[in-house]
C-alpha cells in the first residue's frame, strides 16, 4: 500500500527556481540578480580576506578537534555575538541578564526564537506575531511551522514607493496589548526601505505605550550602511528605551559565511534570575532540535570579532562589500536618470539601503524582464543590488529603460 499517496506536490520555491532557471538559459548576455548574496565585480563569491586569514590560524592550530560544542554553542563566540549587536555598553549585557544562544544561522535564531515564544510567552490572545507587508519570504513559514499565525502590518508603501510609517503605526496601534512584532532591525528585505531614526522613536513609542515584544531579525549588520555599530543602532536603541526583546543574528551575509549557518539569538531577560530560567528552556529546546550546534563558523567568527586586527580587517571588508553596492546604486541612478533618460522616478535606487533593492516593477514588466531581457529578478520586482557589476550594469539599465517605457 503507498503510504504517502495523499501527500500533495508543493509548489517549488519561488525564489530558488530563479537560479535554476538563469543557469539553463542558452542567452550570451544574462543577469542573475534573484537571490541575496554577494558577487564581487567579476560577479563571483568572494571569500573574505579576514575568513581566510582566520582560517589558516584555526587549521594551524594542533589542539583543534571536531569535539562537540556545548549545547548553546561556542561561548566565545555568543558572547562577543552579543557585544557586537547590543554594544559594549548595553544595560543588559552589564547586568548579565541576555541569555545568547548559538544558532543554524539568522534561519535557526527565527525558528528557535519563534519556538521558545510560542512555549514561553506571556500571549494576550491567540498565539500571532506581526510581520511587516512584505517580508522575507520565510519568515511566514517559519512561524507557522511552530504553531504562530503570521499577520500582516502594512510596511511598503507602493505609489511612493517609500515607508508606510502611518499605515505601521496605525496597525501596531490597533494590534491587543502584549503582542509581538517582527522588526528588520537594517536592511529590510526584500524593500531595502528602513525607518530613519526619528521613524523608529515613534515605532518605539507604540510598542511601550502597547507593552508589544519586538522579534529583531538583523539579516544584515554592516551591510547596509557599511559600518556594524551603525546598523546595530535601531536595536540598541530599542534597548535603552526599554522595549522588551529578542535579536536574531546571522552571520552570512556580513561575512560571507552562507553555507557555515553561523547565528544566534539573543533574549533579554528582566533580570538575572528570569535569565536562568530562560537560558534553562532554550537548553531543553536546541538539544531536542539539533543537540548542539556547528562548530567550524563559530570558531572563525570567535576569532575574528574577538581579536582586535582580525577585528579591524572584518569592518574593512564589510566597508568593500557594502560601498560596492552603494556605488552599484548610484551608478544606476545616473544611467536611468542622465544617460537613458528613463521615464519615472528613481530616487529611490539610491535611498534604499543593503543588499536589496525593489524596483517598483511589476509582476507583467518582471516577466518580460527575464524572458526578453535575460534579467532574472523576483515577481515582486526585487533585485540584488550585489549581482551588479561594471561589465553588466549597463545592459541591466537598458533592459529596464526598455520594459518601464
Ligand atoms: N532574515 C532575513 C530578513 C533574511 O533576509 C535572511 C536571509 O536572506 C535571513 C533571515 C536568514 O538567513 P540565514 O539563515 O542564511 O542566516
Amino acid at each position: 500500500q503507498a503510504l504517502f499517496s495523499q501527500v500533495p506536490l508543493a509548489p517549488p520555491d519561488s525564489i530558488l527556481q530563479l537560479p535554476i532557471r538563469y543557469k539553463a538559459d542558452p542567452a550570451k548576455q544574462k543577469i542573475n540578480l534573484s537571490v541575496g548574496a554577494y558577487r564581487d565585480d567579476a560577479g563571483n563569491p568572494w571569500v573574505l580576506p579576514v575568513v581566510k586569514k582566520a582560517t589558516e590560524i584555526m587549521l594551524s592550530d594542533p589542539a583543534m578537534d571536531h569535539e562537540y560544542l556545548p549545547i548553546v554553542g561556542l561561548q566565545e563566540f555568543t558572547s562577543a555575538a552579543a557585544k557586537l549587536i547590543l554594544g559594549a555598553d548595553s544595560i543588559a549585557l552589564k547586568e548579565d541578564r541576555v541569555v545568547s544562544i548559538q544558532t543554524l544561522s539568522g534561519t535557526g535564531a527565527n525558528h528557535v526564537g519563534a519556538l521558545f515564544l510560542s512555549r514561553f510567552y506571556a500571549w494576550n490572545g491567540p498565539r500571532q506575531l506581526y510581520i511587516s507587508n512584505p517580508t522575507w519570504g520565510n519568515h511566514k513559514s517559519i512561524m507557522i511551522n511552530v504553531g504562530i499565525t503570521p499577520v500582516d502590518y502594512p510596511y511598503y508603501d507602493a505609489a511612493t514607493i517609500s515607508l508606510n510609517l502611518e499605515g505601521m503605526l496605525s496597525a501596531l496601534r490597533a494590534a491587543p496589548e502584549r503582542s509581538v512584532i517582527l522588526l528588520h532591525a537594517c536592511a529590510h528585505n526584500p524593500t531595502g526601505v528602513d525607518p530613519t531614526q526619528p521613524q523608529w522613536a515613534q515605532i518605539a513609542d507604540v510598542m511601550l505605550q502597547k507593552a508589544h515584544y519586538a522579534f529583531f531579525d538583523c539579516a544584515y549588520q554592516g551591510f547596509a550602511s557599511g559600518d556594524l555599530d551603525r546598523d546595530a543602532a535601531a536595536v540598541r536603541y530599542f534597548e535603552k528605551r526599554g522595549v522588551p526583546m529578542l535579536v536574531c543574528q546571522s552571520f552570512a551575509k556580513n561575512a560571507g559565511l552562507y553555507g557555515e549557518r553561523v547565528g544566534a539569538l539573543h533574549v533579554l531577560c528582566a533580570d538575572k534570575d528570569e535569565a536562568t530560567r530562560v537560558r534553562s528552556q532554550l537548553s531543553i529546546i536546541e538539544r531536542a532540535e539539533i543537540s548542539n550546534p556547528p562548530a567550524y563558523g563559530a570558531r572563525l567568527m570567535a576569532k575574528i570579532i574577538n581579536d582586535p586586527a582580525l577585528f579591524s580587517q572584518w569592518n574593512e571588508d564589510i566597508k568593500t562589500m557594502a560601498e560596492r553596492i552603494i556605488s552599484m546604486r548610484q551608478e544606476l541612478y545616473d544611467l536611468l536618470t542622465k544617460e537613458l533618460h528613463t521615464p519615472g522616478s528613481w530616487e529611490h535606487i539610491t535611498t534604499q539601503i543593503g543588499m536589496f533593492s525593489f524596483t517598483g516593477l511589476n509582476a507583467a514588466q518582471v516577466q518580460i524582464m527575464i524572458e526578453r531581457g535575460h534579467v532574472y529578478m523576483t515577481a515582486d520586482g526585487r533585485i540584488s543590488m550585489a549581482g551588479l557589476n561594471s561589465s553588466n550594469i549597463h545592459y541591466f539599465a537598458e533592459v529596464l529603460d526598455k520594459v518601464v517605457r
